[in-house]
């Protein structure tokens, strides 16, 4: 089949890569130039272990306080229109107690699949920066550790993936670098670190290899659909004859999807990092790191490490505020006291895609029969981007939504709408 796929960030990238590899021909469409958005500048973390949405228990207070209250793990920005209050509704419905439950089933699907779909590009010869150095959310005392554990309370099997780490040698034994005062933590063992850009230029070069073509510089303004089907894509670099589509255009998708007639509940989730340099790898995190105190990432890569924070939901434009850069590495410095600060980039910002479930949204749009969506996938895009365009390649294959990947289908809202 051919299939013209609307947005090069790593989800666009990745799907385009197996639809070639099982024979298809693809046409990647691209308003800017590859892998810009919030695919660029992430954490750089693989996790094969957590499948926790956004919207947790608890994390309703936590947005709420934002308004008052700035140093929130999520903030919310204002915005009046009937779309964006709906959707924080369907947010704040998805932290109740079964449909948080489902929803880490839901993502679950897709975690079970990430050590191996990344272990297949390695196979396949795609040559990018990864390491295997696992990842740790660490807590500065006993109730904020117990408080992190009770999240694993109702999913033992994931649970189980993790190694709680209740004193400081322990924690020091898996990062000695770390801040003395850190004594709690648990520890992903097998979780993993992708520089996200060579990733992209190495599927990018593999695209072109098996004779897929990626246009830059072309914006989708509009779709041909007749019947239940679409059969062209308007942009501005011309027209695109489609026998399938897909929208994976991140925070772009919902327009899309709109213009489509589907109402995505799906806002920006905007985030902030930054990179040091430097040579001396024993002064910096031996592993990926979350905090739970400052709500920090810090990944370490083969150049120095990159942190980053934020989940501002709602927000129009990415925005490096020096302010924020500011607190993340006085952050930083304060766990990882060795790391040096005198070579530091400019700071950089991009928006997640945040479903209102906090769930990726992979497969059909509701109404239609051979447009697709693959969008949604908030603080995991990298981590999920291989293993959404496997349950992708499948569903355009059996031509009828799949079963096995119910919880991830778009149509999820419009039945509970
Ligand atoms: C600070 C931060 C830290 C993160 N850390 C991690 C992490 O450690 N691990 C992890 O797994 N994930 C992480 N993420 C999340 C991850 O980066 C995103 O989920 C992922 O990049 C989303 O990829 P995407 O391809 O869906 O969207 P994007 O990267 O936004 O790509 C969509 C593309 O579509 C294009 N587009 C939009 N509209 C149109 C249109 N009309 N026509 C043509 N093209 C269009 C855009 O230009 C863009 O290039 C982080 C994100 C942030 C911001």
């Amino acid at each position: 089949m051919s299939v013209v796929i609307i947005g090069a960030g790593v989800v666009g990238l990745a799907a385009a890569y197996e639809l070639g590899k099982r024979g298809h021909k693809v046409v990647l469409l691209e308003k800017d130039t590859y892998g810009q958005g919030p695919s660029h500048g992430n954490a750089a973390l693989v996790t094969g272990v957590l499948s926790f949405p956004v919207p947790a228990p608890g994390s309703v207070g936590v947005a709420a306080k934002s308004l008052l209250k700035s140093g929130q793990a999520i903030t919310l920005v204002p915005q009046f229109s009937p779309a964006y209050a709906a959707f924080l509704l369907r947010m704040a419905l998805a932290t109740r107690k079964h449909p948080f439950a489902v929803g880490t089933m839901a993502q679950d699907i897709l975690t079970v699949k990430v050590l191996e779909t990344f272990d297949e590009y390695a196979k396949d010869g795609l040559v990018f920066e990864s390491h295997e150095r696992g990842s740790m959310h660490v807590f500065n005392n006993q109730a904020e550790f117990e408080a992190g554990m009770s999240v694993f309370e109702p999913f033992a099997d994931i649970r189980s993936r993790v190694v709680g780490l209740e004193t400081a040698e322990a924690v020091h034994e898996v990062d000695p670098a770390l801040a003395a005062g850190i004594s709690y933590g648990y520890y992903a063992k097998t979780d993993r670190q992708v520089e996200p850009e060579s990733l992209m230029k190495a599927l990018v070069a593999a695209i072109k290899k098996q004779g897929g073509e990626l246009v830059e510089h072309a914006e989708v303004l509009d779709f041909v659909a007749k019947n239940g089907k679409v059969s062209a894509v308007v942009t501005t670099a011309g027209v695109y004859e489609a026998e399938q589509v897909v929208i994976a255009a991140g925070v772009g998708s919902r327009k899309l999807a709109g213009m489509l007639g589907f109402s995505l509940p799906q806002y920006s989730g905007g985030g902030y990092s930054v990179d040091v340099h430097y040579a001396d790898y024993e002064a910096g995190p031996h592993t990926s790191v979350l905090t739970s105190a400052s709500h920090i990432a810090v990944t370490p890569l083969d150049w120095g490490l990159r942190a980053s924070s934020g989940m501002i939901i709602g927000q129009r434009y990415p925005e490096v505020k020096p302010r924020l850069i500011a607190k993340l590495l006085s952050d930083l410095k304060a766990t990882y006291p060795g790391v040096p600060l005198d070579d530091v980039e400019p700071g950089w910002a991009g928006l997640r895609p945040m479903s209102a479930d906090g769930v990726p949204v992979i497969g059909l749009v509701p109404g239609l029969s051979n447009a697709y969506l693959a969008t949604g996938h908030a603080m995991l895009g990298l981590t999920y981007a291989p293993a959404t365009a496997k349950v992708l390649a499948e569903s355009m294959e059996a031509e009828r939504p799949l079963a096995a990947y119910e919880l991830l289908s778009p149509s999820r809202f419009k039945l509970r709408k």
